[in-house]
């Protein structure tokens, strides 16, 4: 099984003629609401290809209309169960809180596809130790478990702490990036999985080929990692590891990109579930599944809504 101890956060998206300036308001053409979160993407994505899957997340309970006063009180976090559970994710570890507001990015989107977020963490922060403890069963018994940098760096270093002491195989996403990063996280990452500009802020880097992958690769492998992986959008990915410390370079489908929000987090989840499901395969072979996974998820609209399952792609990924 595949345990996330991560994000959900409710994207709210205004697509827009242009963005508003300072103090002014605009007529926007279409809104919705999408389901996002670093943590629950990767978790969508491990459970679409067939993992059995657990998120251990927390957001607000209540109703929308309470909330101006009781920021604990919303319905995103309702909603947000309720997408998990339609996923075949396990949700008994998705806590609700009345403390704090279900995470949002608030979204706007002009006709050229810029885009201005804020996001609000919310209740993503209160997510804490205490909260995987009451989790030990669950996250011991994994096969791999999945944290990103969503919620406070303390809960996800328990999180690594606890998986890598049990033998549990750890697949940390240092996103978003920040480059004072805790030491123990690249000790504690059988693989670490970033993109290139989390690359360049974690090395200091320039990041922009298969090359400079190579090298910042090599400086962030240096700092403890066993496997170290760093995606290319388009291009692919590079990987490295402990026993084969030469960077290999792993090309992707060229495919027509439509809408490449999430693609990382498609990336990511695939993966876990090939380390949790095929331990087997050679991890140049589940990179090149990965990368043809996250490339079918650029090809529609959305996040979550654009990725896979299992019964849509070909049996030879299985
Ligand atoms: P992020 O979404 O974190 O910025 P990337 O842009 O590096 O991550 O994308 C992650 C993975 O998604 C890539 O390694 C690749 O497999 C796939 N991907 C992303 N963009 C494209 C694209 N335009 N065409 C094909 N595959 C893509």
């Amino acid at each position: 099984a595949v345990v996330v101890v991560g994000s959900c956060m409710t994207d709210l998206v205004s697509l827009t003629p242009r963005l508003p300036k300072t103090g002014e308001t605009i007529h926007g053409h279409k809104f919705f609401i999408g389901f996002g979160g670093k943590g629950a993407n990767q978790c969508v994505q491990a459970a679409r290809l067939g993992a059995r899957t657990s998120m251990v997340c927390k957001e607000a309970t209540g109703r929308t209309g309470e909330s101006e006063n009781q920021v604990g009180k919303d319905s995103f976090g309702n909603d947000y169960i309720e997408n998990l559970k339609q996923n075949d994710i396990s949700t008994e570890f998705a806590y609700q809180t009345e403390d704090a507001a279900t995470g949002t990015a608030s979204i706007i989107v002009n006709k050229e596809g810029q885009n201005i977020i804020v996001i609000v963490a919310g209740a993503n922060l209160l997510l804490n130790t205490k909260d995987l403890r009451e989790a030990t069963d669950v996250i011991r018994r994994a096969k791999v478990m999945i944290c990103q940098l969503e919620v406070t760096p303390a809960t996800s270093l328990e999180a690594l702490t606890m998986a890598h002491s049990s033998g549990v195989k750890t697949l940390f996403n240092p996103a978003p990036a920040t480059a004072d990063l805790d030491s123990r996280f690249y000790t504690l990452s059988d693989v670490f999985c970033c993109n290139e500009s989390e690359a360049e802020i974690l090395t200091g880097l320039a990041v922009s080929s298969p090359a400079d992958a190579g090298t910042a690769a090599l400086v962030l492998l240096e700092r403890g990692c066993q496997v170290v992986i760093i995606t290319l959008g388009a291009e692919g990915c590079v990987m490295l590891s402990k026993t084969e410390p030469v960077p290999k370079f792993i090309p992707t489908e060229k495919v027509k990109a439509v809408d490449t929000t999430g693609a990382g987090d498609s990336f990511v989840g695939a993966l876990a579930f090939y380390l949790a499901y095929y331990p087997n395969l050679s991890l140049e072979e589940m990179l090149k599944r990965s990368n043809f996974i996250a490339a079918v998820s650029v090809q529609t609209a959305g996040t979550q809504s654009s990725y896979p399952h299992k019964k849509d792609l070909p049996l030879d990924l299985f």
